[in-house]
């Protein structure tokens, strides 16, 4: 890859750029609020979105500009220099509009996808259970067909981003348990606001209640709703997740605070230091900040391979482990420097970016992927390890269950999962 723009990618940058200058006010600054619950952030994006600035790898039909990897990036270089606030909706856009752009019907893409770019309506994504997270093939959220052909939904997810402010959310459920796991499953499109999904919030260590259950007792869902085919959820499921890990690990983006911004807090700091602590703090900001452009070169490869028409391999994983590690790193690094103000700085008035990124990069480690699991996906599909035995691989998805609560599950539900 040439680091250096093309004459065209040189244009777009300018064109960009000069987006921004006009629109400078109107953008806000980073650190402008939570974002998704201020109407303010969505009017933004939606600027942004008519002025072909959000969506640009999408196709013209799709509701975007119908433009390359390439230029996508541009804009996010762009935007994180003018120091834009990020999007609201990067659930809906990284993750839920591809599922809807490979699965869904021309009317559920004409409905759904321009009202998502603009940010006129949130998306979530319903995947977790309380008993399947890494194991997602294992839910049990069901999805009946009744004599008309509609479906009722009964189940709950668990750690549902934004679900408490979304207005759609893609949801798997599990449609026929009489298949092995990964078979019984179908994806749908479905209402937050249909009678019978109720939204608990969770709070976070970090204060925000960004997560929450979601219950569903007896949901209604026509079949113009279904993404994809009945028994083929985990094949549209796969879609959402290679997304979730490139909008994650992938295409060269900085995970957590960027390393541009601890680099400024390091150096506002680092002239107070007596001169040992100062030699070992530009050592360990050397380290980090050298890793993370590993991380950005490596994504970088994956741009290109992807503008190439190639898939995006297994070094997404790789690229969200090392990137979780070292947004860690950087963030450890920052909150030191602060000294007692790293306890003390949102009372007194100061900024708390560190502690906030503090608190919430565990959760990155988990989300999309636990480490243990990225581990797994790289020691099997890049090292070539032998694959983790699989005890349930071809076993009906009831009897699965019925081994697990030792038979008392299919009785207790009339043999119902
Ligand atoms: C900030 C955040 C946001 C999230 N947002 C969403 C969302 O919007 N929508 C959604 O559907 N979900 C969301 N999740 C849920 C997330 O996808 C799950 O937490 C994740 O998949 C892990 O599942 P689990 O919590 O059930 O843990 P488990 O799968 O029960 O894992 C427990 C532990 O066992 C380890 N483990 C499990 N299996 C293996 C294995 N095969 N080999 C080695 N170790 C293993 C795990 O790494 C982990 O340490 C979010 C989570 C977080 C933290």
């Amino acid at each position: 890859m040439d680091f250096d723009d093309t004459p065209e990618e040189a244009s777009w940058r300018s064109t960009v750029r000069s987006i921004i200058a006009d629109n400078r006010e109107a953008l806000g600054r980073r650190g402008a609020g939570r974002g998704y619950d201020d109407p303010a952030a969505r009017d933004r994006q939606a600027l942004l979105y008519d002025n072909g600035l959000v969506g640009v790898t999408w196709s013209k039909e799709a509701g975007g500009q119908g433009g390359t990897p390439m230029q996508q990036a541009i804009v996010d270089q762009e935007l994180s220099r003018a120091e834009v606030p990020g999007l609201v909706n990067l659930i809906g856009i990284g993750m839920c509009g591809p599922t809807v752009i490979a699965h869904g019907s021309e009317s559920q893409k004409e409905r759904y996808l321009k009202r998502l770019l603009r940010a006129d309506d949130l998306w979530c994504q319903l995947f977790s259970e309380p008993g399947s997270g890494s194991d997602l093939a294992a839910l049990r959220t069901k999805a009946v067909r009744t004599d008309d052909g509609t479906w009722r939904i009964s189940g709950q997810k668990v750690w549902t981003t934004l679900a408490h402010v979304s207005d759609y959310g893609i949801l798997l459920t599990r449609t026929d348990p009489d298949v092995a796991k990964h078979r019984g499953l179908t994806m749908f499109v479905v209402d937050m606001k249909a009678p019978g999904v109720s939204v608990r919030s969770l709070r976070q260590m970090s204060g925000g209640s960004d997560f929450n259950e979601v219950f569903f007792d007896d949901v209604e869902i026509s079949d113009d709703e279904r993404l994809g085919d009945v028994g083929n959820g985990w094949g549209v499921a796969l879609t959402t997740l290679m997304a979730e890990r490139m909008s994650l690990g992938g295409g060269g983006t900085d995970i957590g605070v960027g390393v541009g911004a601890v680099a400024d807090h390091v150096a506002a700091r680092i002239a107070d230091l007596p001169d040992d602590r100062a030699a070992v703090t530009r050592q360990q900001f050397g380290r980090a900040y050298a890793e993370s452009l590993a991380i950005r070169y490596t994504g970088y490869r994956q741009l290109s391979a992807i503008s190439r028409g190639e898939m995006p391999g297994p070094e997404a994983s790789a690229g969200k482990l090392a990137g979780t590690r070292v947004a860690r790193d950087l963030a450890d690094l920052s909150v030191r420097l602060l000294d007692d103000d790293a306890v003390f700085a949102r009372d007194s008035g100061g900024d708390s970016t560190w502690q906030d990124s503090q608190a919430s990069l565990p959760g990155l480690a988990i989300a999309g992927g636990t480490n243990e699991v990225l581990r797994n996906v790289i020691g099997e599909r890049v090292l070539g390890l032998p694959a983790e035995p699989r005890a349930d691989k071809n076993v009906p998805f009831r009897e699965t269950i019925a081994v697990a609560t030792g038979g008392s599950e299919s009785a207790a539900k009339g043999a119902t999962v």
